[in-house]
């Protein structure tokens, strides 16, 4: 399982070298997109990572359950494209 990307291409970044393996954001989530990695983080757990991020809603749940707050939450917003007119 990979570590979550920097880039803003996916709704929830975790900082995962600072998970504590605590399973409360992948417990609450209501989407169940989050799940653990088979890796170890440098303090020594497995760590949260977001598994099915084309399921995520961007809801907010696992940055409020977070006990280290190191989960943050992005929600992409559609922008508008003028297609046409007849004017
Ligand atoms: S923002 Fe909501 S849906 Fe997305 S991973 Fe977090 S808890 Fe799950
Ligand atoms: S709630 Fe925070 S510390 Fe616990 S597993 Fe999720 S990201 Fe890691």
């Amino acid at each position: 399982m990979k570590k979550n990307n920097k880039k803003l291409d996916f709704p929830v970044i975790i900082d995962t070298e600072k998970c504590k393996g605590c399973e409360l954001c992948i417990y609450y989530c209501p989407k169940k997109c989050l799940g653990k990695s088979e890796e170890i983080n440098k303090l020594g757990y497995t760590y949260a990572v977001l598994t099915k991020p084309e399921e995520c809603n961007s809801c907010g749940t696992c940055y409020i359950m977070c006990p280290e707050y190191i989960i943050t939450v992005f929600k992409f917003e559609k922008t508008p494209v003028a297609v046409g007119n007849k004017k």
